[in-house]
């Protein structure tokens, strides 16, 4: 089977996890903070956190912003089910804005439409997710004027986009959000295992984070509340929770990071080289917008149905038993049954649902060969009828 995503793990890769287990250190030690300042250096934010999800990265994120009970988090319906739980573990309710048919992203328009619509029921939203789907980032700069405008936090989910650009920078940079968050599970474009990491340009929000991220306790006696006791001393002024990274999947990460522009590059190639190839089929190749350098950390076709006498299911289960491994980001999360107990319903959000009708992963990761990827292209084909 030709897997949709997978890790590469270099010789280098193997060595730097195996010094950190011969030293001193299996956690809170240097390479936390060295793989936190490189990744900062390299996209341009002025503080890091590294965690040990991209969940726990969100968690924090919304806490820090103060997203609670009362408050609302919006954010797109087609995206992994963490970008929407994150609002429900602070107690916020959660609602979505429907998707760009052209770009698969938040749509700003419906965002402006919605937020206008709330502003006049008194329910603006406190906190916007801008999930940059498949790598490709969001229209940052329009949602950023509505955050201006209508007083919400934004938080770019880029957990597929780490190495992608917007208007020529690095996403991450945070020029037009409050915080950005990475991924570093095994499929997206770095892997520390499992990981991720929140950054911000903010100061404050940067310590709340490294306070929520290691159960609110503190040693730096500024930001104690309490005189301290004695050089023993620490204290606990805040409830957080335990989402430290280790030294092991940091040291991963700074040898994985190395890597992080021709991973991208290489990822970018073979998805011009899927547009050329399917070009002639009845499927959509997924649109770039010119202000987009993707991450490409899936590539995403949509069906035609008007041009297909075979159903979506039918043309997937046919990849599959031809051994390619494909699969479908993402079901729309308001379609999920614990987000219809709060009250959503299929039909809720049109363009969300039918991206969901067409849509399928096919098979992209940096070590894939051209060989292989013909094999998908043959195999798609076939399922669509057309040899
Ligand atoms: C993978 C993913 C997450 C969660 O990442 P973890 O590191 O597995 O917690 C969140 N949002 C999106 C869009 C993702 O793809």
């Amino acid at each position: 089977m030709i897997p949709y995503g997978r890790q590469d793990i270099q010789p280098q890769d193997i060595e730097a996890v195996i010094d950190v287990l011969r030293s001193d250190f299996l956690t809170q030690g240097p390479a936390v903070p060295r793989f936190e300042t490189q990744v900062a250096e390299k996209v341009g934010a002025r503080h890091a956190l590294a965690v040990n999800s991209a969940t726990s990265a969100l968690h924090i994120a919304c806490l820090a912003l103060g997203l609670s009970e009362g408050d609302w988090l919006w954010t797109s319906p087609i995206t992994f089910v963490a970008s929407a739980n994150c609002g429900r573990y602070c107690g916020a309710q959660v609602d979505f804005v429907d998707i760009d048919p052209h770009t698969y992203n938040l749509c700003p328009k419906a965002l402006e439409a919605k937020l206008k619509h709330a502003e006049q029921e008194g329910r603006l939203p406190k906190v916007v997710v801008a999930v940059h789907l498949c790598g490709q980032p969001c229209d940052m700069q329009a949602i950023h004027a509505l955050a201006q405008r209508y007083g919400f936090k934004v938080i770019e989910d880029a957990s597929h986009a780490i190495g992608g650009k917007y208007q020529g920078e690095y996403i991450g940079n945070g020029r037009y959000s409050d915080i950005t968050v990475f991924s570093f599970h095994p499929v997206k474009i770095i892997t520390t295992a499992e990981g991720g990491m929140a950054l911000t340009n903010d100061g404050g929000l940067a310590e709340r984070m490294d306070l929520l991220r290691s159960h609110g306790v503190t040693r730096n006696p500024e930001l104690m509340t309490q005189e301290a006791d004695g050089p023993w001393y620490y204290q606990q002024v805040d409830l957080g929770f335990n989402y430290r990274m280790t030294e092991l999947q940091a040291a991963l990460g700074v040898s994985q990071l190395d890597r992080l522009d021709d991973y991208v590059a290489r990822r970018n190639a073979l998805a011009a080289r899927y547009d050329d190839l399917l070009a002639d089929l009845p499927v959509t190749t997924p649109w770039q917008h010119p202000d987009s350098y993707s991450g490409r950390h899936l590539y995403v076709i949509r069906l035609q149905h008007e041009r297909l006498s075979m159903s979506h299911r039918e043309v997937f289960e046919a990849l599959r038993e031809q051994g390619v491994g494909v699969n479908l980001h993402y079901i729309p999360v308001h379609t999920q049954p614990y987000y219809q107990t709060m009250g959503f319903q299929s039909g809720d959000f049109p363009e969300a649902e039918r991206y969901y009708a067409e849509a399928i992963s096919l098979p992209l990761f940096p070590t894939m060969t051209e060989g292989q990827q013909d094999e998908v292209v043959e195999a798609l084909k076939k399922a669509v009828g057309e040899v």
